[in-house]
Order: structure tokens, then sequence, then C-alpha cells
């Protein structure tokens, strides 16, 4: 197997009869230009990538591969990060240190989330989206000066070796201060006042076909045109928030254990979503880019089938969570790589089937 570094596919050349890849193009920064050919084309490029390319190939099909029904770039999703309200509780230390996250001896951080139960979803129509706590000091106050430190080393900077490791030395100093003495500070800070509870969202958004990706007249270094991107939510991504807010409320109260006041933005009817740096270390969403390839069973309904197969394709595949139809809230790695490994037997039994 021969893998290629810094090498950036810029054109995927479809046959004539346009129900093939012939090959790709790849360029190098530097100038060089290769052809790639073979008996089967995975695009694994990620939720932005995958359909600009797909639609940049529009030299055989003028709307681009894969493209005959308008679909490629459409229903891009993300988890948008949201804050559902502010809980008012006699003990908000307690609540955030029963939610807060925690280590098992020898195995990742985990945190217990709360999540609509499927007859809360059914009955208010809404999505399934994770609610979790957190203590903090006035959101109008800003950010505080660690979170912009970690900000800027992580995003800002350029990411070669020696930034990496400052950034990488930083955040481990930071997770130790989390882990041990965290706890001991909130108790502090929430006892003496100067720490509010707040219920956060991770939420799913419901697929909406205005939400895409789109070719924007530019081109890049490479000479391929740049993507564009309209992220738009829907009225039910906030409906279920503000649904979930008020579920949390009636909760709380009836256990005697508080009451939550809506944050504002969930009072407006547009679906805008407020960008609130204070929200977690993802200011708005969770880079986590879906739905701009869909599966679907038919060319109607998606770009690819339940194989990862471009229709109308007979050797070109989609990898990665822009084949999802819908999105969940839950982090989509484990979910692309189930996928990813059924795309490797399915192409396996393909390829013993064609070689001799
Ligand atoms: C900061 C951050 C934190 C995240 N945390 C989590 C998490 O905790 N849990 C979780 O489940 N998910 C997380 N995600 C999301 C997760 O990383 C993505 O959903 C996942 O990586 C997508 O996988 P993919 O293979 O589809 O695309 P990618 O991982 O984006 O891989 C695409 C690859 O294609 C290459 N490529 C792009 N264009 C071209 C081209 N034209 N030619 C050649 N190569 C190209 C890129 O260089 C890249 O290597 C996080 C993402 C970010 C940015």
């Amino acid at each position: 197997m021969t893998a290629l570094l810094h090498a950036n596919v810029t054109h995927l050349q479809a046959n004539a009869n346009a129900n093939g890849l012939d090959h790709v193009v790849v360029s190098t920064l530097e100038g060089r230009r290769i052809l790639a050919r073979a008996r089967s084309y995975v695009l694994a490029c990620g939720g932005i990538e995958n359909p600009r390319l797909l639609l940049a190939a529009r030299d055989v099909q003028k709307d681009g591969i894969g493209n005959d029904n308008d679909l490629v770039g459409r229903f891009f999703m993300e988890h948008q990060h949201g804050r559902a309200g502010r809980v008012h509780t006699d003990d908000p230390f307690r609540l955030w240190h029963l939610f807060r996250k925690r280590r098992i001896a020898g195995g990742p951080p985990v945190a217990p989330t709360l999540l609509p139960s499927p007859d809360l979803q059914q009955t208010a129509s809404i999505l399934n989206t994770a609610l979790t706590f957190k203590l903090q000091r006035d959101p109008s106050q800003g950010l505080l000066l660690n979170d912009r430190i970690y900000r800027h080393l992580k995003h800002q900077l350029p990411p070669d070796r020696t930034r990496r490791r400052l950034w990488h030395a930083y955040r481990d100093a930071r997770g130790w201060v989390q882990r041990n003495l965290k706890p001991k500070i909130e108790r502090l800070r929430s006892g003496a006042g100067a720490r509010h509870l707040y219920a956060m969202v991770r939420a799913e958004q419901a697929p909406n076909p205005n939400s895409r990706v789109t070719l924007s007249g530019e081109r890049d270094r490479l000479g391929m045109l740049k993507a564009s991107l309209r992220w738009q939510l829907s009225d039910i991504d906030k409906q279920t928030v503000s649904a979930l807010a008020e579920s949390l409320g009636e909760e709380l109260t009836r256990l005697g254990a508080g009451r939550v006041e809506k944050a504002d933005w969930l009072e407006d009817p547009s679906p805008e979503w407020p960008l609130d740096p204070t929200v977690s270390k993802h200011p708005i969403g969770g880079y986590h880019h879906m739905g701009t390839t869909r599966m679907g069973s038919t060319p109607r309904t998606g770009v690819v089938d339940a194989d990862g197969r471009v229709h109308g394709y007979h050797n070109l595949y989609v990898a990665g969570s822009s084949v999802f139809p819908t999105g969940g809230w839950a982090n989509p790695t484990l979910t692309i790589l189930a996928l990813v490994h059924r795309l490797a037997e399915h192409l396996d039994d393909r390829l013993r089937q064609t070689d001799p």
C-alpha cells in the first residue's frame, strides 16, 4: 500500500458515461500534479470537503458528481452548544457535583447527562438533545483569563510543533487543576455566591435542506473553488432546548430542589442561535460536520446508498459523518468508524469477487 502525504485531491474525474470515476487529480502546494487511478475510490475528506469535491467536478455532469437531485451539500448539521437557562437552587455546588465529569480508574473521563425520554420527545415533538450543568460566574462578565489563554494557544497560534507543545503543556496543567482542585475551588466560590449554576445543552439539529455547503466564486492556492457554508437552524432546534428547560424546571420544582429561569434567547421566535463564548470550549458548535452527502435508499433521498456508494457511480464511495442522514446529539466518531468498518468489509468482498 502507498500513502501519499501532503497530496491534495483537486479533481474527481468522472468517466464519459457519468457512471464511474476514471481517476483523481492530486496536486501539491509545490506544484506537482499526478493522476491516480484505482478500481474503487473512497472520498473521506470531511463534511465540508466531501461535498466541495463532488460539486466541483462539473466537467462531465454540470451540477457535479452525484448531484442529479440537488442533494450534495444540503442538510449540513452540527451539534450546537447553548445555555438552556439558570438553575436557582439552594445548593448549586451539590447539583453540579452530582453531574460533574469523573475519571474511572484506567478509563476515560465520563459525565452523566440528562436526556428527554422517548415519551417526552414524542409528546413535545422535540429532538434528542443532552443537558449538563455548569457552575460559572455571570456570563455577561465574559471569559476568564485562563480560558482566553487556552483558546489563544489552541486556536490562534499556528499549529507547528513548538506551539502545539506549548498548548499541550498548558492543557495538561489545566487538566490537573480541574481534576484535583476544581471541586474545592468551586465549593468555596459557589458558597460565597460568586458562581451560578446553568443548564447547558449539546443539541441535535434537525436536517434542514437550506443548511448547505455550496461553491463560492473564490479559488484557493491550488485553483479549486472554495466552499461556502450557510449553516441554518430550524424552529424545532430551538423549541427542543426550550422544552427541555421547561421539563427540567418542572422536575426540580416537583422535587423541591429549585427552579429554572429559561435563557432569554429561547423566547425569541427566530431560529438564530447565540454565539456565547462562555458556553463551553466550543462557543457555538461541536466541530461535528454532518449530513452533506446523506445516505438514502434512492437517489431522490440520498447522495450515497446503504454501502456508502454514490448513487449512479459503480466505484465511488463516501466515508465520514457527511453520510449521516440525521445527527443525534452525541459525538460522531464512533458512528463514523462503525460505518467505515462496514464499508471496508463491503470493499473487501467486492475485491475478492473481481480478483481471480
Ligand atoms: C477540536 C475538535 C474536537 C473534536 N472532538 C471530538 C470528540 O471528542 N469526539 C468526536 O466524536 N468527534 C470530535 N470531533 C469531530 C471529529 O474530529 C470529526 O467528526 C471526524 O474527525 C470526522 O472524520 P472524517 O474522517 O469524516 O473527516 P476528518 O477527520 O476531517 O478527515 C478528513 C481528512 O481529509 C483530508 N482532506 C481534506 N480535503 C482533502 C483533499 N482535497 N485531498 C486530500 N485530503 C484531504 C484532511 O486533511 C483530513 O485528514 C472534534 C473535532 C474537532 C475539530
